[in-house]
């Protein structure tokens, strides 16, 4: 695991290794694919604990990153996922992705389509959801986009209901005429 520099190499965490974040990582790479198609998917590596933790403590854990496909990751590792609610797992997760993605790939994601504002993750009522901070006005306030993997549906159904409001137009200018 260490070069002749004692250098820890990453090694690919394999599926199954940490469930909950395998779940986490899946919803996140739905949301990744449906705004930067061909960017993912995101992987797990992980890192030896440290030396100094291992010194401590012999069970000291491995540090688990997110990464692109490459290997390559920015940002830290997630924190033990050990008795973590769903959805801190998927906030942190997403945190994580997200950092990786800013920093290696130069891409702010996710986007609020709206506002064209970088949106950050954040919980509501337990659930990890993509935050927006709103326009400068004080009529558009801040609000939650979507929860975490659900980013490409909605923003299918905002297209959606755009279609129809036009569509229902349409129909009033014909009974007009
Ligand atoms: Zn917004």
């Amino acid at each position: 695991m260490y070069d002749s520099f004692g250098t820890p190499h990453p090694r690919t965490v394999e599926p199954g290794e940490y469930p909950v974040w395998d779940e986490a990582l899946a919803l996140v790479n739905h949301d990744l694919s449906a705004l930067l198609p061909g960017r993912g998917p995101l992987c797990l590596v992980a890192l030896p604990a440290w030396p100094e933790e291992s010194a401590d403590d012999e069970h000291a854990s491995e540090h688990v990153y997110v990464a692109l496909p490459d290997g390559r990751w920015h940002g830290n590792d997630l924190p033990s996922a050990a008795g973590a609610e769903p959805g801190t797992a998927l906030a942190a997760v997403a945190e994580a992705a997200q950092d990786t993605v800013l920093e290696c790939l130069w891409q702010v994601w996710p986007v609020c389509t709206e506002h064209r504002l970088g949106m950050h993750p954040g919980q509501e009522d337990g659930q990890a959801v993509w935050r927006c901070a709103g326009g400068n006005d004080e009529r558009e306030p801040g609000h939650v986009q979507a929860p975490v993997g659900k980013l490409e549906e909605s923003y299918r159904s905002r297209r959606e209901r755009r279609k129809q409001r036009k569509q229902n137009k349409q129909s009033k200018q014909n009974q007009g005429r």
